[in-house]
């Protein structure tokens, strides 16, 4: 049965404004409370855990400040979890509860295309429900709305724990399932739901398909769209303007990393994230030094949860980079991810001299007209460069002889935003392909040796 939040004032901004004000050393002792809780748990419980921290000679007792944690708890790897994984399945040793205890299970992809698994006992679910619950809660959504699903349910994490967010919530939730487009605009016209969930390249899809069938899907039901999975309408304005004028909604977006957590909502603000702090503990490190970043200074997000008691993870990379304050306009103290995610410490390809980041080249695009939000970035290595092509796609009816027209304006808007030429391709309108769940944007060709292949963006 969904918990009913009958006595919570439906006026109020705030899902829980007691923790998401709390002052931030109040915040802190609480954090370090809670890690040293973790790190007993997953010593006495997890056969992994007990070799690694006898190995870092480090025990909870040691811990007695957060910059302990930081510096002598040893940095855990997505990859040391699939090894051991691949040589015992399902969990290897990983596993820090009896494995009846698992209640859910899900996947993730992993650097090497081999998958990661993540179980969950019942009790993870519904802490990781929970910080859907605040960012429903901050874009405006309440107990009365109803949901629209529109994916199929599979192993991917994030929608499984929107759904458990949309139940404690209490509100009314209706699943789409593997219907295809048009019948997800006929369920949506047929049920008036008010907040659809999907990726967002998948919001805009749908938008696109409605249109097809005669439908203007701003004038349909929906008053929010929501979306996991992919960069979202937080981490690109561009996109933002394009699904908030589509459906004629407000738009919100999870960074969540399914082994972790849904780890931090939209911000009121839609110009970035909150983490939220009272599922994980998060900190910025600097990946050249090591050290942790300062504040605003981009540094790799490391995440230790305290949702996921089945197979724990502490001081996990997440290989996010991010810029991190410590204050928001909102008036929120969880720290604030400007810009959600700006890049990948595993996406370290330099162009002649200049880091490219998706996202850059992504708002770019979404601010020049005739392109459409379909695109790719491919790359490849010549004589021990790496080379990257922007491969766009105009919005259909585009006249076929202004393509050239059209590659040269992306090709010199890129170099005027970035300092760097990169090669523009156009493919015909409708024949990039389209995902449901996380959309492919980055088609890497280079030798294996120097290969990543992205999981997030
Ligand atoms: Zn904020």
């Amino acid at each position: 049965m969904a918990i009913r939040p009958f006595l919570r004032n439906q006026e109020t901004p705030f899902w829980n404004r007691y923790y998401e004000t709390m002052p931030r050393e109040q915040l802190d002792a609480l954090h370090l409370h809670r890690l040293r809780l973790v790190l007993r748990h997953a010593y006495d419980n997890s056969a992994f855990y007990r070799r690694k921290l006898d190995r870092a000679g480090v025990h909870s007792d040691d811990i007695r400040t957060l910059d302990d944690f930081k510096r002598r708890v040893p940095l855990l790897d997505k990859d040391e979890f699939i090894l051991l994984q691949e040589e015992r399945p399902p969990y290897g040793d990983t596993l820090a509860v009896p494995p009846d205890y698992v209640a859910h299970h899900c996947e993730t992809s992993g650097t090497t295309g081999i998958s990661l698994r993540i179980p969950y006992t019942g009790y993870d679910t519904e802490r990781y429900g929970e910080a859907w619950c605040y960012a429903f809660w901050w874009l405006g959504v309440r107990p009365r709305d109803t949901f629209y699903f529109a994916f199929s349910w599979g192993l991917f994490a994030g929608f499984w724990s929107a759904y458990w967010g949309v139940r404690r919530l209490g509100a009314t939730l209706y699943s789409g399932g593997g219907q295809n487009s048009e019948g997800h605009i006929r369920m949506i016209q047929k049920l008036r739901p008010t907040v659809l969930v999907s990726t967002p390249t998948y919001a805009l899809h749908l938008a696109e398909v409605a249109r097809k069938t005669g439908v203007d899907p701003a004038s349909l039901s929906v008053k929010f769209t929501f979306h996991a999975g992919e960069p979202g309408p937080c981490a690109i304005p561009a996109m933002r303007r394009q699904i908030e004028e589509a459906w004629g909604a407000r738009a919100g977006e999870m960074l969540g990393l399914a082994e972790v957590h849904a780890l931090a909502p939209s911000c009121p603000t839609q110009q970035g994230v909150h983490v939220d702090e009272t599922g994980c503990f998060s900190w910025s490190r600097d990946p050249a030094t090591g050290e942790e970043a300062p504040e605003g200074g981009v540094g790799e997000n490391i995440i230790t949860t305290y949702v996921n008691n089945a197979q724990p993870l502490i001081n996990y990379q997440t290989h996010d980079l991010v810029a991190r304050y410590n204050q928001c306009e909102c008036g929120r103290t969880w720290a604030f991810f400007k810009g959600v995610v700006l890049g990948r410490t595993d996406f370290m390809t330099t162009i002649r001299g200049t880091n490219v980041y998706q996202a850059a080249v992504e708002n770019i695009l979404g601010q020049i007209e005739g392109v459409s939000h379909h695109y790719q970035l491919v790359l490849t290595r010549v004589s021990g460069l790496d080379r990257m092509c922007v491969r766009a796609e105009p919005v259909p009816g585009w006249p076929a002889e202004r393509f050239l027209e059209l590659a040269r304006i992306i090709e010199e808007r890129i170099h005027q935003a970035l300092q760097v030429r990169l090669e523009v391709e156009l493919a015909a309108p409708g024949t990039l392909p389209r995902y449901e769940l996380k959309t492919r944007r980055i088609i890497d060709q280079r030798p294996k040796e120097v290969r990543r292949i992205l999981d997030r963006v």
